[in-house]
């Protein structure tokens, strides 16, 4: 909380399972969403996109991002993010798991960061279409501060990428 007056934050949000009040993942998105005011002001959000599972996840995932303007400094951001899939019901253990809520930091305007357990921007967001999807609704002149490229030059090529790279070829 000291330090930041107000920092711009692009949040990842992601769900494959059923919340037992907020009903399937694309709901749980749009709930937690709607927490996500709670810290600060919600200044863009991106639509709810379903998305085929990735790694050992077996359902489809609902995804979506938005961009966060807080007082919040990047690990009080992250702890009040855990806390809030916790409250969503998720329980941590294996990665790439199912889950009712995963809620990441992909950037923020302060430039890198580094610290424990924390590493903006997101060290996979670069090659991840559910991020960079709905990231480039809202946020695609954002600029990576690690590649110089803006968020809408990463999902192209990205995609350039993927058509390049037949699905059947890519590391499960
Ligand atoms: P993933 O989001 O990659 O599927 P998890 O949600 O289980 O995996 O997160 C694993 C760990 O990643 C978290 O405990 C957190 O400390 C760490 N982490 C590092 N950088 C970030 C970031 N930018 N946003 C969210 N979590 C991060
Ligand atoms: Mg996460």
């Amino acid at each position: 909380m000291r330090g930041y007056l107000s920092a711009r934050y692009l949040v990842a949000l992601g769900s494959n399972r059923r919340h037992h009040l907020y009903g399937p993942p694309r709901t749980v998105v749009h709930a937690a969403m709607e927490e996500l005011a709670a810290l600060g002001t919600v200044r863009a959000r991106s639509s709810v996109r379903t998305t085929p599972p990735l790694g050992p996840a077996r359902r489809r995932f609902a995804n979506a991002a938005c961009v966060l303007e807080t007082e919040f400094d990047p690990p009080a951001l992250l702890a009040a993010l855990q806390h809030l899939e916790r409250q969503f019901g998720r329980r941590r253990g294996r990665r790439w798991g199912d889950r009712v809520l995963d809620l990441d930091i992909v950037a923020w305007d302060g430039g890198e960061w580094r610290s424990p357990g924390l590493a903006i921007p997101h060290p996979a967001f670069r090659d991840r279409a559910f991020v960079l999807g709905p990231a480039s609704e809202i946020a695609d002149d954002w600029r990576d501060p690690v590649t110089g490229l803006t968020i809408r030059q990463l999902d192209a090529r990205r995609k350039r990428s993927a058509r390049l790279t037949p699905r059947t070829a890519l590391p499960r």
